[in-house]
């Protein structure tokens, strides 16, 4: 009897496995992966699995039987790492001229999320930007922010405290994009026009981004050393209404692990509290902004340039002098546009013959963007390995910075082959599941049943980054195989002509 009983257990068992096994056999799949070791963005250990997919989604994750199995395309991942596609939540770049953003492709990126700093990506309504893009078909997916400076001027608050009318135009302008499908709101306090931006207007919108589940993602009011905490409590007050996100964290002046150290407890202070605040990092040592940074807050436009030297040059001289001393000098200063593209600010001042503030004072803050090299690397890098950070580029296919073709595969290279400070499932996590999670990008970001399949398959041993600050726009690589939306993108190393990225909707969910 006990016989019997045991092969009812063992028939049982397997008529489960038939009830499972002919759905995978009678079905037909487009893809098979197979011998890979899978690491699904969650953070989590690597396992061994197969993976099937139909259509854009991943259909299953386990043992596969190929002789019984029906499939288009087969892919060996023996000694391979298959993961999600990389989410980048802090992008530059316009699909609608650069739509290959091979870029980012080439450093396993396949979703980036635009609109940052304060600037919507889209000039008129947010609905047929969106149709624009669809039909340019980009080669990675895009989600969008709305930029808090963009629906400021659109709402006509200028360079003042918005009346309450403006107010609400403002409110009614952000509700309607994030109705058309935007993840939340960005802002770029340190920049015109946000940098007018005041506690109670920022709550106001917050209110809205929390109401429609968003997220505001801010370049905060500083990031100078002297300033990143209260800058930081200004973003927490918006964390009463909605999840709150720190853009390129960094602590310009700022050195060494024991103060990265502090900023990342100061954040986990707010998280213990209930506020729900992340960050983002990119892996380099210099900034990249217009040189509009080291100019006052009364001479960041031209007109106020302008007028600063009709007064007399000197009151502007000097905020100058000090605030480039304070950067570490003109030699950190290494133009990326303009007539001086690729010489310091010391080498171009040196060429014409000035002082390096001179130079500056005649080129206004509106003329050029540089790379700032104004970080310490052993802060950063501590930063980069700190709870609820995640990678991004702050990037683009244009930009002369490294960061741009070079973050994510620096990641692997770098943090997790060369420093071994970060497992590569931690690196992963940063750089998939936990980017979807804060951006609220929901079925992406991990590799799970029903998931859209946005994979990697590559060796991270062979992944490195070769852009330079001198030779900014040279491609990652090393990974051969890169999926998006079940279509590979890339295949053996080879770039497709086809682009099967989408346009992301929240509201679409
Ligand atoms: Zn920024």
């Amino acid at each position: 009897m006990v016989l019997c009983r045991t092969s009812l257990v063992v028939a049982s068992l397997f008529i489960g496995l038939i009830v499972s096994r002919p759905a995978l056999a009678q079905d037909m799949w487009d893809w098979h992966i197979y011998g890979g070791t899978i690491v699904d963005g969650t953070g989590q250990e690597p396992y061994q699995a197969d993976i099937l997919i139909r259509g854009n989604q991943i259909g299953y994750i386990g043992k596969v039987d190929p002789d019984t199995l029906r499939v288009q395309k087969r892919v060996e991942a023996s000694g391979k790492i298959v993961s999600p596609g990389f989410i980048d939540p802090h992008a530059h770049g316009n699909p609608l001229e650069t739509p290959e953003f091979r870029n980012f492709l080439a450093m396993g990126v396949t979703t980036i999320l635009l609109g940052q700093d304060g600037s919507s990506p889209a000039v008129g309504s947010l609905d047929e930007w969106f149709e624009k893009v669809g039909e340019v078909r980009p080669a990675l997916n895009i989600a969008v922010l709305t930029g808090h400076g963009s629906i400021r001027s659109k709402a006509g608050a200028g360079r003042k405290n918005p009346t309450e009318g403006e107010l609400q135009e403002m409110e009614q302008l952000l509700r309607t994009d994030l109705k058309a499908g935007a993840f939340g709101m960005s802002t770029g306090l340190e920049y015109v026009p946000g940098l007018y931006a005041g506690q109670d207007e920022l709550e106001r919108l917050a209110e809205v981004v929390g109401a429609h589940d968003g997220v505001v993602m801010s370049h905060l009011r500083s990031e100078d050393d002297a300033e990143i905490e209260v800058s930081l409590d200004e973003l927490a007050a918006q964390g009463k209404y909605a999840a709150v996100h720190v853009s390129h964290l960094k602590v310009v002046y700022g050195k060494g692990v024991e103060r990265a150290e502090e900023i990342l407890d100061y954040i986990e202070g707010f998280r213990k509290k209930g506020t729900r605040m992340s960050a983002d990092m990119y892996p380099y040592s210099a900034s990249y902004t217009g040189i509009g940074i080291v100019f006052p807050d009364w001479a960041k436009t031209r007109d106020e340039w302008k007028n600063a030297l009709h007064k007399g040059p000197e009151v502007l001289r000097s905020y100058l002098t000090d605030k480039v001393a304070r950067r570490n000098g003109p030699a950190s200063i290494l133009f990326g546009s303009g007539k001086y593209a690729g010489q310091t600010l010391k080498e171009a001042a040196g060429q014409e013959g000035l002082s390096p503030v001179d130079l500056l004072l005649e080129m206004g803050p509106q003329s050029a963007s540089a790379a700032h090299f104004v970080m310490d690397r052993e802060l950063q890098d501590r930063i980069a390995v700190g709870k609820g950070v995640m990678i991004s580029s702050d990037g683009s296919p244009t930009m002369r910075h490294p960061r741009g073709y070079g973050s994510f595969a620096k990641v692997i290279r770098y943090y997790v082959n060369e420093k071994e400070i970060l497992s590569l499932e931690e690196a992963i996590h940063k750089m998939s599941g936990l980017p979807a999670r804060t951006a609220g990008l929901t079925g992406r970001g991990t590799i799970a049943t029903g998931h859209k399949a946005d994979l990697l398959i590559f060796d991270p041993e062979k992944v490195s980054d070769r852009a330079t600050f001198e030779n900014p726009h040279q491609e990652a690589e090393g990974f051969g195989w890169i999926m998006v939306n079940g279509q590979m993108a890339r295949e053996g190393g080879t770039f497709m002509d086809k682009r099967w990225g989408r346009v992301l909707s929240r509201s679409a969910r």
